[in-house]
């Protein structure tokens, strides 16, 4: 199995690359980047290396700032663009990054027209539709992180707040990976019980954990500039899922063509059944009245937010 991991002299991009080394389920990681950070690539790409002969990993890692060497990729991750600094939304990144994710896509059809494109530069959304109509691929071959990540800071958040093991939490964020996301609070389960049901929910002030998850990436970016291991091992577990085949469900940004509330041409995080050839199923789910309320605001938000980008962009 080869991956290529795009903006990988990035802090996301490198630590994603490490850490789906570490999942040892990949032979050979291309590690891309434009010429001036080839450098930079070379040296991360020799230190993964001695970092997997101490693991006893066996695996082929390349850097490259050539697009040809993405060659028979399974999967192809995008993870090039401008981040956001303290202070800024992820739409205040939306037209730089959307040129970038269009001229990565287009080159990704060109050199490795079969494989999964994993897109992480952000707002992810709107930019999982760039890459989309960019590339040309079916929909089930392109889909973006975002909400994965939301959710495990909720699990993590209510892991924390009920002391039990993250394991035994099972919650789920869908909707924008911004803003607008939507925590589906109503299914979500602690050791199977529905946490309504459970005997300290009346301790749980739930709106402000989701403020908490809303802000979640922003508090980082204030304290250290960036974020890196939450979204590399989510990046790495939706990877080691489509590797393993192992038809696990994950929420990511995945277009919508009417499967859940009749939204659609819109790319929107929703849970969906991951396998070896991408997203095999989107899951139509149920949700309370609030939840629906707020997914159908999400994915207005987020549409606007695309016609706009998608006019701006010269190649449509
Ligand atoms: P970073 O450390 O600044 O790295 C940026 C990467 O993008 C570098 O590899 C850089 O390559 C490349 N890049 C920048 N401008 C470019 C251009 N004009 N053309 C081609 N490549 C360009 O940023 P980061 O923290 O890794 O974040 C990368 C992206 O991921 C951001 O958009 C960020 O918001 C997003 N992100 C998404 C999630 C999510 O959950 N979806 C989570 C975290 C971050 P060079 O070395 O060649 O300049």
């Amino acid at each position: 199995m080869k991956v290529s991991v795009i903006g990988a002299s990035g802090r996301v991009g490198k630590a994603a690359a490490f850490c789906l080394a570490e999942e040892n389920v990949v032979n050979e990681l291309v590690l891309l980047s434009r010429e001036d950070s080839l450098d930079k690539i070379e040296g991360e790409a020799l230190d993964m290396y001695d970092a997997m002969a101490a693991k006893n990993i066996r695996i082929s890692i390349k850097a490259s700032s050539n697009m040809e060497d993405i060659q028979d990729s399974h999967i192809v991750v995008i993870a090039a663009g401008i981040p956001r600094k303290a202070g800024m939304s992820r739409s205040d990144i939306s037209k730089p990054n959307a040129e970038i994710v269009a001229d990565y896509s287009r080159a990704i059809a060109e050199h490795s027209p079969q494989s999964i494109i994993l897109v992480i530069t952000n707002p992810v959304d709107v930019m999982t539709y760039v890459a989309l109509k960019s590339s040309g691929f079916d929909k089930s071959k392109v889909f973006g992180l975002g909400n994965h990540l939301d959710s495990l800071r909720l699990k993590n958040m209510l892991a924390k707040h009920f002391n039990i093991h993250v394991n035994e939490i099972h919650t789920r964020v869908i909707g924008e990976h911004g803003d607008h996301m939507v925590p589906l609070v109503s299914s979500t389960s602690i050791g199977g019980i529905l946490i309504k049901n459970y005997s300290l929910y009346d301790t749980l002030d739930i709106e402000s954990m989701i403020k908490k998850v809303i802000n979640a990436g922003s508090y980082v970016i204030n304290k250290k500039g960036s974020t890196e291991y939450g979204p590399a091992y989510a990046i790495a577990n939706i990877i080691t899922t489509i590797i393993n085949d192992e038809k696990r469900l994950f929420t990511v940004s995945a277009y919508l063509d009417g499967e859940i509330e009749g939204v659609e041409d819109v790319c929107l995080g929703v849970p969906v059944k991951l396998g070896i050839s991408g997203i095999e199923r989107i899951i139509r789910i149920k949700m309370n009245e609030n939840e629906t309320k707020a997914f159908i605001n999400a994915a207005e938000f987020v549409k606007k937010a695309t016609d706009e980008i998608m006019s701006n962009l010269e190649y449509f």
